[in-house]
């Protein structure tokens, strides 16, 4: 094995204490301070081993909508960019999230070990485990003598897990950057990598009726959770007329006490897709239920939201990237095929905006979004050992993987740096 790759092997105790360090800060995407600690702690640790520029971007405030219709603005935490060499022929674009899906009162806060090979905790697998492969292996690559080919910007935001309200127009404009994207997220559960992915889409309904005394005057109200529930019905009736898309009423609240009449209603969605024309359809469907509920007396419904990730369909210059995966891992003794998921992530969001990229390059591990949460530790070593020489062979023969639409000229141009 290349004396690069063999130097990781070492590493796996460091990288071992280092994932449980990360672990422990809760990082839940609305808890920003958690999401800044991680993220100081990891920007600092690539700028000194990696010797890499270094910025933080703020990002717009998340925004929610109560069951009153009222909005609510949660601040996220702040993205950084890491980049190294943006003169090299051949760009590539890392990219990790530092959030997970444990809020701070969860009580999924500790790591401990189900056996010596199998670490459970909050992100370990998602993707805590995963960002620390990034670096692990733009370390190695570093040492290498192909530098020269090969410059990168490694993206760490704060809001996947929510659908990246606000980093997604950063990773659109970086992605029109760079010739291929590489994404950190956990391999599927059977260890395989994702391929073409579902896209997504979270909607927030809001019913208004009247308020009136369940007792005296009954008939003067106008029932906002009967409507809601018409409209949830009817939502839930479109699930399998169309292939591919699925619709999810996931969060329905409302109302005060038995006794009131309900006048405020809310709803929370997801609708996943197949193929872009799907977005259109479930959008004409979502009006006309929309105008037919909003036909009730003293009854008024809204939406808000939208369609957040096109879905990831494998193009030629995907399946040859896919490809160079496949083999690297081939070489590396442990073949690895790819497979359709309803799944997404921030890869959807490179694809839309025409970057190649694998988006499942993170470790080996299972039940993520669940407090049993774990991670197979070897992967640790053996996935940085899989993304170095996938690094590697890429500045072996930049040019086979330049992308000459790739808009390089306006590197430089960030928004709202702090
Ligand atoms: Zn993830």
């Amino acid at each position: 094995m290349n004396s690069l790759l063999s130097s990781i092997t070492p590493r796996q105790s460091q990288l071992t204490e280092s994932l449980i360090e990360l672990a422990l800060i809760n990082s839940g995407t609305l808890n920003k301070a958690g999401v800044d600690n991680v993220g100081r702690l990891l920007g600092k640790t690539f700028q000194q081993t990696l010797d890499c520029t270094h910025q933080q971007v703020q990002l717009p405030p998340y925004r929610l909508y109560q069951t009153d219709g009222a909005e609510i603005e949660h601040p996220l935490g702040y993205l950084h960019l890491l980049s190294k060499r943006p003169e090299a022929p051949l760009q590539v674009l890392l990219s990790g999230h530092l959030d997970t899906v444990f809020p701070p009162d969860s009580d999924f806060q500790q790591c401990d070990w189900l056996d010596p090979q199998t670490l459970r905790g909050p992100g370990v697998s998602d993707m805590k485990g995963g960002l620390l492969v990034m670096l692990e292996a733009l370390s190695a690559f570093e040492q290498s003598s192909l530098t020269s080919q090969l410059g990168w910007t490694v993206v760490l935001n704060p809001d996947e897990e929510i659908g990246s309200p606000g980093s997604a127009p950063i990773l659109s404009q970086q992605a029109a950057l760079h010739d291929v994207g590489m994404i950190y997220e956990p391999a599927l559960p059977n260890g395989q990598l994702a391929g073409e992915r579902k896209g997504s889409g979270n909607f927030t309904t809001i019913v208004k009726g009247i308020a009136a005394h369940a007792g005296r005057e009954h008939h003067l109200g106008r029932n906002a959770i009967c409507a809601m529930a018409e409209f949830i019905t009817a939502v839930d009736t479109l699930n399998g007329l169309r292939d591919g898309v699925t619709i999810n009423v996931g969060i329905v609240n409302g109302g005060l006490a038995t006794n009131q009449v309900p006048d405020q209603a809310r709803c929370r969605f997801n609708i996943r897709t197949r193929v872009n024309d799907d977005e259109h359809w479930c959008t004409q469907q979502l009006q006309r239920i929309k105008q037919l509920i909003n036909l009730k007396d003293g009854i008024s419904l809204e939406f808000h939201g939208g369609f957040s990730r096109p879905p990831k369909p494998l193009d030629n210059a995907h399946q040859s990237f896919f490809q160079l995966v496949s083999d690297c891992s081939k070489q590396l003794g442990a073949p690895l095929t790819w497979e359709a998921t309803g799944g997404c992530c921030d890869g959807n969001n490179l694809t839309a905006a025409g970057l190649p990229n694998v988006d499942t390059l993170g470790v080996l591990g299972g039940k993520i979004h669940s407090n049993q949460e774990f991670i197979d530790i070897e992967s640790l070593v053996h996935r940085s050992q899989l993304s170095t020489l996938i690094l590697l062979q890429l500045a072996t023969q930049p040019n086979r993987w330049i992308r000459h639409n790739a808009s390089k000229a306006t590197l430089q141009e960030l928004p709202d740096e702090t």
